[in-house]
């Protein structure tokens, strides 16, 4: 589902050079829970930045379902990112705008009526559990509930995968294992691929197949979580 082969990073800033990706590759499969942990630095939000092109790699090439990333135009690029959802640490959430509108702001210009938008974001808010919060605005809600709206918005566009920046590192450790079995149940349910990034190796062990460390911009270690995680 995703194919990153040596790509490279270097942020360039005053005479200042940083290469926070060296010459990465990676595979993750299509239906897999896949996690990045490593240090503060290593290069894990660069890393996931790269796999929509929020990031432009300095060099090497980005495959996401079949396509190449790395050589489409903006527009192009606009389109594929449907294919590709995101949830953050903080949420991202649009302060000004309910429940309802949050969910509903990735499917303007999708062509669908307003009958079919709200049966959309019923649905998806029936999935992450927060059917009775579609009028709340976001300061009426816990940091869990604020999560649960941006994995129902990230969702909105029915992506192949979902990418999670640090999604439970503003949680309690009780809402966080909430969020975890949230995640899974939708990559259960809907086949999603997910890569979630994280410097808590409990998230690792909690929900996923596969993990890669990250260490100074290297994937030094990647395979399956049993192998990796399991000492002779
Ligand atoms: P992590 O997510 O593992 O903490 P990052 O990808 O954020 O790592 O950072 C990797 C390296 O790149 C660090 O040395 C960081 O300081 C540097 N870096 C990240 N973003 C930028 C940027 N926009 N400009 C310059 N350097 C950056
Ligand atoms: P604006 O651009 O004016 O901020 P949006 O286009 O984002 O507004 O969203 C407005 C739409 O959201 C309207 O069709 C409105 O009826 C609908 N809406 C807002 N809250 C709800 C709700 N709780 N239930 C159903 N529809 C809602």
């Amino acid at each position: 589902m995703i194919f990153l082969q040596q790509v490279s990073k270097t942020y360039v800033s005053k005479n200042q050079s940083v290469k926070a990706l060296k010459e990465v590759n990676l595979h993750v499969s299509q239906g897999e829970i896949f996690g990045i942990v490593g240090y503060s630095g290593a290069g894990k939000s660069t890393l996931i930045r790269c796999i929509n092109l929020l990031e432009r790699p300095t060099t090497g090439k980005i495959i996401v379902d079949q396509k190449e990333l790395t050589g489409l135009s903006e527009k192009e690029l606009r389109q594929s990112r449907k294919k590709i959802g995101m949830i953050f640490q903080h949420f991202n959430l649009m302060k000004a705008r309910n429940v309802f509108q949050n969910i509903a702001y990735p499917l303007k210009g999708s062509g669908l009526s307003k009958t079919e938008t709200e049966t959309k974001v019923l649905e998806l808010l029936d999935l992450v559990g927060l059917k009775d919060k579609v009028s709340a605005y976001p300061s009426q809600l816990s940091g869990g509930q604020k999560q649960r709206v941006a994995i129902a918005r990230a969702l909105a566009n029915d992506p192949k995968v979902l990418l999670c920046d640090e999604a439970t590192s503003a949680l309690d450790p009780q809402t966080t294992k909430s969020i975890l079995s949230l995640l899974k149940q939708i990559n259960e349910k809907l086949g999603l691929t997910i890569v979630i990034i994280t410097h808590e190796m409990q998230v690792i062990k909690e929900i996923c197949h596969s993990v890669a460390l990250m260490e100074d911009g290297n994937i030094v270690e990647c395979g399956n979580v049993l192998e990796i995680f399991s000492y002779p």
